[in-house]
């Protein structure tokens, strides 16, 4: 592994103790962590308090696109702590604005308004509310392979076990998506799996009743259930079974927007348009926490005479706006977004090829832009996933390697910044196919 100079006063085991004393961690039994020990990071680079470094394909929870320490995003958010490091809401100051339209610059005609929140949880959250008071109609259908957050009605909407806690929360009703690689409706084509889930989504809407439903919310690009690409024609087919039934569309661009999938917003290319999307992690690469929802012209006008009954303190945080401008002024400028597109059609598509033609433990590849997946299988055949124990393995190979991975259930998700450089993605192609060898 490569070495950085160390720049802290601590060791990583003092690090790790002090975290073991009083630090709770999120989805983990606390009794046998261990934490990697990060420090500090440049572009796709990060490195621990010894110096030890790391290229990151993980952009840290898929949210670093702009890539570590960008300098010109640090500079916005010192410049306006200096300027006024917080005020309420209900105030208008000028960066908070200004935010708003650079992300309303890159959505659809007819969404002008953007409610901030504190990250993607609650702009599902809020999403879901204002879609309720506008059609004033209760239920939402999600998807059971989706993540939409970890508050009420997002952990509610979550598809898997992560929703479990919340199982109780009532109005949420839960579909198959399509995902041909292990369709729950038999299919073998993908036009086959688009026809299939949108006939069951239809029944569903039938069932339910569709004058009881509100929204349909989706991940465009469902991504820790495992980066599952939408089959031609399911999209434009959801928009216009929700026309067909008066039924809103939300779309959780949390992950999947702001350039991850290689366009600013990943049904940029599909042919659907929403009526609110929820966006996080990649509007400022997380640097301040922050979220929001843009919203409809029409619905927006919703709030004109009648009060939009939800805030937080921290709506519209004067550094998280800062860091908004800055990260998508140098997105624009630097062709970040174009970057991702590019590394993902002539990198990491061609890297990821090449890989399964020499592990059969690859059973499928998919993604755009620098948002992939490779499911990983004991069998081809069978496609019997690879085991928790291997899975283990495997990603103990690849940070000994200086690579540090994101990988969910039987899949390695390779998500590096859009920053990311062509060696970049040699090396750590290089280092998958050292690590899967190992396996
Ligand atoms: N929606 C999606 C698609 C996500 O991937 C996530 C987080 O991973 C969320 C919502 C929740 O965002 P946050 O953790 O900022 O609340």
């Amino acid at each position: 592994m490569n070495s950085a100079p160390a720049s802290s006063n601590h060791s990583n085991e003092e690090t790790i103790a002090l975290d073991r004393a009083h630090v709770f961690h999120s989805w983990s039994a606390q009794g046998a962590l261990k934490p990697l020990v990060l420090e500090g990071g440049l572009g796709s680079t990060v490195w621990d308090d010894e110096g030890n470094e790391y290229l990151d394909f993980s952009s840290q929870l898929v949210n670093i696109n702009i890539g570590h320490q960008h300098p010109a995003v640090i500079a916005g958010i010192k410049a306006q702590a200096d300027l006024m490091a917080t005020i309420a809401p209900a105030h208008a100051i000028n960066i908070r604005g200004e935010a708003a339209r650079k992300i309303t610059d890159h959505a659809p005609e007819g969404m002008n308004k953007v409610f901030f929140t504190n990250g993607g949880a609650d702009a599902n959250e809020n999403a879901i509310r204002m879609a309720r008071l506008h059609t004033g109609r209760d239920k939402v259908l999600s998807r059971y392979r989706s993540y939409h957050g970890n508050t009420g009605s997002a952990i509610a909407a979550t598809g898997d076990w992560r929703r479990i806690p919340n199982e109780y929360s009532r109005a949420h009703v839960h579909v198959f998506g399509p995902y041909l690689y292990r369709s729950e409706f038999w299919a073998d084509s993908p036009e086959q799996e688009s026809d299939r889930a949108l006939h069951h989504l239809e029944r569903t809407i039938q069932a339910e009743g569709s004058e009881s439903i509100a929204a349909i919310l989706l991940e465009t690009i469902p991504g820790t259930a495992g980066v599952l690409m939408p089959p031609p024609g399911y999209m434009a087919g959801v928009r216009a079974l929700a026309d067909k039934y008066g039924i809103l569309i939300i779309l959780d661009e949390v992950m999947c927007g702001f350039g991850r999938t290689g366009n600013w917003f990943a049904f940029d290319a599909f042919d659907i348009k929403p009526d609110l999307i929820a966006f996080a992690k990649g509007v400022n690469s997380g640097y301040v926490p922050v979220g929001g929802v843009i919203i409809s012209d029409e619905i927006a006008a919703t709030f004109d005479e009648r009060v939009f009954p939800g805030g937080l303190t921290y709506s519209g945080h004067p550094l998280a706006a800062a860091s908004i401008v800055a990260s998508i002024t140098a997105m624009e400028e630097e062709g970040i977004v174009e970057n991702a597109a590019m590394i993902g059609r002539d990198h990491i598509a061609p890297g990821l090829a090449a890989l399964a033609a020499k592990h059969s433990s690859i059973g499928e590849i998919r993604g755009s832009g620098v948002f992939w997946a490779m499911e990983l299988v004991a069998d081809r055949d069978t496609r019997e996933p690879l085991s928790a124990a291997n899975m283990g393995k495997l990603k103990g190979a690849l940070v000994k390697r200086g690579l540090l991975p994101f990988t969910a259930d039987n899949r390695i998700h390779v998500v590096p910044p859009a920053v990311v450089t062509p060696a970049e993605v040699e090396r750590a192609m290089a280092i998958y196919d050292e690590a899967l060898s190992e396996l």
